[in-house]
């Protein structure tokens, strides 16, 4: 049954408008539609009702974060700055022995790549969902947890917590944010990556379909303000808050929109990530977007937190 009012999920109140409705125009896993509300009290857009009945078929086998694209050039200039940042995020740590946490970290990459930017790793965890991943991450040497973050028990304190492109996927945002606090050594770092609802892309495809949606399997997706407000609630606090390139966000709208104006097709078995449009439009806005990001608020929000 429909609940009678949407409420939104991070400041709770119920004095929402409609945001925009949405299909899954990315990989087609569904022919539903979706409802994303926007909460005029904190600027949280999210979708009601959640569709958490739904999880093995709005990811589907080719969704890409399944799918290893180890080895090619792309992904090593990827990994060769994921390392460099990681290494800097690392220095801030002064412990001699490091325990990190990926939750939703899937087969563990993130890890091995930390671990080779950093010999003081001694501790690596992964906390997934997804029951495949478990046996790769377990043979790169990570410890593993099939289930949701919160129902993660261990005596075990992490100094870093990595839930990259994590938050805006759950049910329960605030509650993943709360038992985050709680496994975070004193001094220690959550590091969260999110979509960021307040920015041109956002805004310009609104009315036909905007990638940070990723409709539908984004269910809150927050803006500066509504993070600092979840941030608070769960007793963090934020260090630091920075945009970031939202590329793949401007190829999926812009791709989305080509297809439902029939200029180009894609369907559930040519997903737009597969599109070649997707690689060139994603190159050409992950360059529009770090020129501006000096002075544009981009979609996607970077954000270092320790607990207050
Ligand atoms: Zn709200």
């Amino acid at each position: 049954m429909k609940p009678i009012t949407p409420h939104c999920p991070v400041c709770h109140q119920s004095s929402v408008g409609t945001w925009n409705q949405a299909k899954d125009y990315e990989y087609y896993s569904t022919d539903e539609t979706y409802t994303y509300y926007h909460c005029t009290g904190c600027d949280t857009i999210f979708i009601d009702p959640v569709p958490v009945e739904q999880l093995r078929k709005i990811y589907p086998a080719n969704y890409y974060s399944f799918v290893n694209g180890k080895g090619n050039l792309v992904t090593r200039i990827k990994e060769w700055l994921d390392r460099r940042f990681l290494k800097k995020i690392l220095t801030g740590i002064t412990a001699e022995k490091i325990n990190v946490l990926d939750v939703g970290g899937g087969t563990g990459w993130i890890l091995d790549v930390l671990k080779k930017a950093d010999s003081r790793i001694s501790f690596t965890q992964v906390a997934d969902i997804d029951e495949q991943a478990q046996a790769i991450a377990e043979k790169n040497g990570h410890a593993y947890f099939q289930g949701t973050v919160e129902q993660f028990e261990t005596d075990k304190r992490f100094h870093l917590i990595l839930m990259l492109n994590l938050i805006e996927h759950v049910q329960f945002p605030l509650d993943v944010l709360k038992k985050a606090a709680q496994l975070l050594e004193p001094g220690g770092i959550i590091l969260i990556k999110t979509p960021n609802t307040d920015s041109w892309d956002a805004r310009l495809f609104r009315k036909s379909y905007w990638g940070g949606l990723h409709c539908p399997r984004h269910w809150t997706i927050f803006s500066e303000k509504s993070f600092r407000i979840i941030a608070a609630a769960a007793g963090l606090r934020i260090e630091k808050l920075e945009y970031t390139q939202g590329a793949p966000f401007w190829a999926f709208s812009i791709i989305a929109a080509l297809t439902r104006k029939k200029i180009i097709r894609t369907d559930a078995n040519h997903p737009v990530i597969f599109h070649w449009l997707f690689a060139p439009v994603s190159a050409f806005f992950a360059l529009l977007d770090f020129i501006r990001r000096p002075f544009a608020k981009t979609s996607q929000l970077f954000i270092r937190l320790t607990r207050e």
